[in-house]
C-alpha cells in the first residue's frame, strides 16, 4: 500500500493510522457483509481515519465533519450496527494513542473525542434513516406502479371482453346460478328473437325446448354444483316467435376466488341450417328414394334396437313380403311403370300398418318387410300379413292401365331371446321361399323343423354330383295305359337314388333342390339317355308294342340352350326313333322363364319327339297359347282325378271336378291333344275317366313305378 502523505502531522505509518485503519477494516468485514474487497475497505477506512484525526486536532474544533464520516460509512454499505459500535469504541479506546502523535494532542482531547464519537454516530444514524426511507419510497413507488399496471391490464381485458362480447357473431349470455339472465350480447338476443332487455328479465329455463327441459336443468345443475366446469351440447331453443333454433351450446362456470360457483357463461352458435342438412342427409341415408319408405339400413337399425331393449318374454315378428312375378311386369310394361307400381304398393303397405305403429321398410327390388311391434303370438303377425296381402291384391290403376299383382309373405315370430336379427331375417327369407313354392299369393309361417329338413335336403343334394359319378341313380318306369283298350302305350321314367346309407330315396327329396342348384341339368341328361337306351331295348324286343318312353324335363333343363342338341344326341346314340320319346314339361316350363313360350319347343317338336304338359291344371296356363304350341298331350294333375272320388263301395262323384275334367278333355280334343289322367288309383276312377273320354291313365291302379325288368316282363306277358 502506498504511503499516505501526512500534511497535518497524522502518524500514517504501519503502527499509526494505517495500522488502525487495517484493524478497523478487518473488524467491519468480520462483523458483516461488506460489498468491497479487503484492500478497498482498508483504503476507504484509512481516508476516514486520517480525516477523523484532522477533525480532532483542528482549530477551532468542530465535530460536524465526523457526521460526514458516519454518513460515508452508510453510503459504503458498512451499515451493520455492531460495526458502528466497534468504530465508536475504537475511537475512544485506541484512536488517540495509535493515530495522534503524543506531542501534538489538544488539551481537551477527551471532550473532542467524545464529540467526534457523537458526530459520527449521528451522521451514521441519519444516513441510515435516509437510506431506509428512500428504499421504502422506492418500494412504495414500484408498488403503485405495479398496481397501475394490473388495473390497466384489467381495464384492457375488460375492454377486450366487451369488444368480443358485443361484437361476437356467437351468442354470449351470462346467468346467475339460479338461471337468471344477467347479460347477453346482441348476437344472443338476435338468435332468440328477443331484445337484450327482454332477455335480462328472463330465466334461462324459459328458453329451453319443452322436450329437453328436464335434461337441460340436470346439466345446468351439475355445472352449478361444480360437478363439471363446462358442458357442450347440441340443443334447440324456443325463439320468441315460437320457432325453433338449433344451437351448439357451450356453458362454462365462473367461480368466486374461494371456489363457489358465481356465474355461468353460455356461448351459443346457430347451427339450425347445419342441423337440418344433417337431418336431411340422415333421412336420405335411411330411406328409399323411390318409395320414401325406411330402407334396409334403418330397418336393421330398428330391429337391432328391438333386440337390444327386449324385455323377458318379448316377441319379435317380421313379415317378409315379395311381389309375385314382378320381373315379368317390369320386363313387359317397362321399368317406369314398374317403379310406379312399387311406389303404390309401398304407400298401401305403409297405410295398412300405420295405425299399429309397425315399421314398413323396402329391402330392395320388390321386397318389403314389416316389423311387427309388440305382438302376443304368431296370430298377430299373420293378421298383419293378411292385411298386407289384401292391400297388395286390390287392383292398381296406373294411368289407363290396371294391374293386378299378388305377393308372397314369409312370417317369423318368436321370442327375441331365442334368436338374433340375422337369424330372424334368414328364417324370414326361407319362409318367403316356402310361400312362393306353395303357389304364391299367400303367407307361410316359419317352421324350425321344416327348416331343419330343408337343411338335410341341401346336405343330400350336395352329394348329388358324386352320386351321379358313382352311378347311384336308377330309373323306375310307370305304365301309361289306354283307358279304352287297357294296353300299355307308354311308360314314364321316374328317377330314384340308391343311397348307400339312406337306401332308396324318392325324387321328391332331391329334385326340387337339384333344380334350384342347377344340378338337375346333369341328372336330367343321365335320365334322358338311360330312358332312351331302355326304350330302344324294348323296341327291339317288342317292336309291335311301339312303347313310348315319357321323360320329365325340368324347367331348368328346358331352358338350357343345348337342350335340343342333347335330346337329338340321346336319340342318335340310343337309336330310338324320335316318335317313341315323349318329354313332359310343366306349364311354367312350357311358358319359359320370361313368361313367353319356350323357343326350343318348336325345335324339339321338329325333331319328331312328343311333348306333354305335366301336372296340367295346377299352373296358370294360358289356354289360348296352347293352340299355337307344338304340344301333343296334356297330363291332368293328380288332384283333379282325386276329386273324382270313388272308393268302390259308394261311388260318390264330386261333380265339380268331373265337370272340370269333362271341359278340359273336350278342350284338349278340340286342340287335337291327347289326355292322360294321373294318379288313377281305383277302377271306378278309371271307369269314369274313360266315360269322360280321357285317352290314357297312369297310377297305382294300372301299375306302380317299377324297375325296367318288370316292364319287360309285362311286355312279354301282353305280347305273348
Ligand atoms: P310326376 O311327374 O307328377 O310323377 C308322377 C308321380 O306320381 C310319381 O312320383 C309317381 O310315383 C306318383 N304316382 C304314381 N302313381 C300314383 C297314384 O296312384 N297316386 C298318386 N297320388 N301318385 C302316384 P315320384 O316318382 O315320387 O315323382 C315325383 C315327381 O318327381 C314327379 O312327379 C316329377 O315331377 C319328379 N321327377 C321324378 N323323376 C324325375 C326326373 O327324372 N326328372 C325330373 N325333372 N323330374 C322327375
Ligand atoms: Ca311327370
Ligand atoms: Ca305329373
Amino acid at each position: 500500500m502506498a504511503a499516505v502523505p501526512d500534511p497535518t502531522g497524522v502518524d500514517v505509518g504501519r503502527g499509526g493510522a494505517q495500522g488502525y485503519a487495517a484493524d478497523w477494516a478487518r473488524a467491519v468485514r468480520r462483523i458483516g457483509f461488506v460489498p468491497l474487497s479487503a484492500a478497498e475497505t482498508e483504503r476507504l477506512l484509512l481516508l476516514h481515519t486520517v480525516r477523523l484525526a484532522q477533525v480532532v486536532r483542528a482549530d477551532p474544533f468542530s465535530a460536524r465533519p465526523a457526521e460526514e464520516v458516519g454518513r460515508a460509512l452508510v453510503e459504503a454499505h458498512l451499515t451493520e450496527p455492531r460495526a458502528l459500535e466497534w468504530s465508536l469504541r475504537a475511537l475512544g479506546d485506541e484512536f488517540p494513542a495509535r493515530v495522534l502523535p503524543p506531542g501534538d494532542r489538544p488539551a481537551d482531547l477527551g471532550e473532542r473525542i467524545a464529540a467526534v464519537q457523537g458526530g459520527l454516530a449521528a451522521g451514521f444514524a441519519r444516513a441510515l434513516r435516509d437510506r431506509t426511507f428512500s428504499q421504502q419510497e422506492r418500494i412504495a413507488r414500484s408498488a403503485w406502479q405495479a398496481r397501475d399496471e394490473v388495473e390497466q391490464a384489467l381495464r384492457d381485458s375488460e375492454a377486450r371482453f366487451r369488444a368480443v362480447f358485443t361484437g361476437a357473431a356467437i351468442g354470449i349470455g351470462i346467468a346467475g346460478v339460479d338461471g337468471r339472465i344477467i347479460d347477453v350480447n346482441a348476437a344472443f338476443a338476435d338468435m332468440l328473437g328477443y331484445s337484450i332487455e327482454e332477455l335480462c328479465e328472463m330465466n334461462v329455463a324459459e328458453l329451453f325446448h319443452a322436450d329437453d327441459a328436464a335434461g337441460m336443468w340436470e346439466l345446468y345443475q351439475e355445472l352449478i354444483e361444480g360437478k363439471q366446469d363446462s358442458v357442450r351440447v347440441e340443443k334447440r331453443y324456443h325463439r320468441k316467435d315460437g320457432s325453433i333454433v338449433w344451437t351448439d351450446l357451450a356453458v362454462s362456470l365462473i367461480r368466486y376466488d374461494d371456489g363457489r360457483p358465481r356465474f355461468t357463461v353460455a356461448m351459443i352458435e346457430d347451427i339450425t341450417e347445419r342441423y337440418e342438412l344433417q337431418q336431411r342427409l340422415r333421412f336420405q341415408a335411411l330411406h328409399d328414394p323411390l318409395t320414401g319408405l325406411p330402407n334396409r339400413t334403418l330397418f336393421f337399425e330398428t330391429l337391432g334396437r328391438v333386440f337390444d331393449t327386449a324385455g323377458p318374454g318379448q316377441r319379435v315378428g317380421v313379415c317378409f313380403l315379395d311381389l309375385d312375378g314382378f320381373k315379368a311386369i317390369n320386363d313387359s310394361l317397362g321399368h317406369d311403370l314398374g317403379d310406379r307400381l312399387l311406389v303404390a304398393i309401398g304407400r298401401r303397405l305403409a297405410e295398412c300398418v300405420a295405425d299399429h305403429g309397425h315399421l314398413v321398410a323396402r329391402m330392395g327390388g320388390d321386397e318389403f318387410v314389416i316389423l311387427v311391434d309388440g305382438g302376443d303370438d304368431v296370430d298377430d303377425a299373420v293378421a298383419v300379413a293378411e292385411a298386407a296381402l289384401a292391400a297388395v291384391a286390390a287392383p292398381v290403376h296406373l294411368g289407363d292401365q290396371q294391374l293386378a299383382v299378388s305377393a308372397s309373405v314369409g312370417i317369423v315370430d318368436c321370442p327375441a331371446a331365442e334368436t338374433t336379427a340375422s337369424e330372424l331375417m334368414k328364417a324370414a327369407d326361407t319362409t318367403l321361399y316356402w310361400a312362393k313354392a306353395a303357389g304364391r299369393g299367400r303367407w307361410a309361417v316359419y317352421d324350425p323343423e321344416r327348416s331343419a329338413r330343408d337343411l338335410a335336403r341341401s346336405a343330400l343334394v350336395a352329394g348329388l354330383p358324386a352320386a351321379l359319378d358313382r352311378g347311384e341313380f336308377v330309373l323306375h318306369y310307370q305304365p301309361i295305359v289306354s283307358l279304352l283298350e287297357g294296353t300299355m302305350l307308354a311308360v314314364e321314367a321316374l328317377v330314384r337314388w340308391e343311397h348307400p346309407e339312406l337306401g332308396l330315396i324318392g325324387p321328391d327329396r332331391f329334385i326340387g333342390l337339384a333344380e334350384e342348384t342347377g344340378l338337375i341339368v346333369r341328372l336330367g341328361e343321365w335320365v334322358l339317355r338311360q330312358s332312351c337306351h331302355d326304350a330302344e331295348r324294348w323296341r327291339r324286343e317288342f317292336p309291335d308294342a311301339r312303347l313310348v318312353v315319357s321323360v320329365n324335363l325340368a324347367a331348368r333343363q328346358a331352358d338350357e340352350p343345348t337342350i335340343v342338341a342333347t335330346v337329338a344326341d340321346a336319340l342318335a346314340t340310343s337309336g330310338l326313333p324320335a316318335e317313341l320319346l315323349q318329354l313332359e314339361l310343366t306349364e311354367s316350363a312350357v311358358m319359359g322363364s320370361a313368361g313367353e313360350p319356350l323357343r326350343s319347343l318348336h325345335r324339339l317338336a321338329a325333331l319328331g319327339v312328343r311333348l306333354a304338359v305335366d301336372d296340367f291344371g295346377t299352373g296358370y296356363s294360358n289356354l289360348a297359347y296352347l293352340r299355337r304350341l307344338p304340344i301333343h298331350c296334356l297330363k291332368l294333375a293328380g288332384p283333379f282325378v282325386e276329386g273324382i272320388r270313388a272308393d268302390g263301395t259308394d261311388a260318390v262323384a264330386d261333380h265339380r271336378d268331373e265337370r272340370i275334367v269333362d271341359a278340359l278333355v273336350r278342350l284338349a280334343h278340340a286342340l287335337e291333344l291327347w289326355v292322360t289322367a294321373e294318379a288313377v288309383e281305383t277302377s271306378v276312377q278309371a271307369e269314369r275317366l274313360r266315360a269322360l273320354r280321357c285317352d290314357t291313365g297312369q297310377g297305382r291302379y294300372f301299375g306302380a313305378p317299377a324297375p325296367a325288368e318288370e316292364i319287360t316282363a309285362r311286355l312279354r306277358r301282353t305280347t305273348a
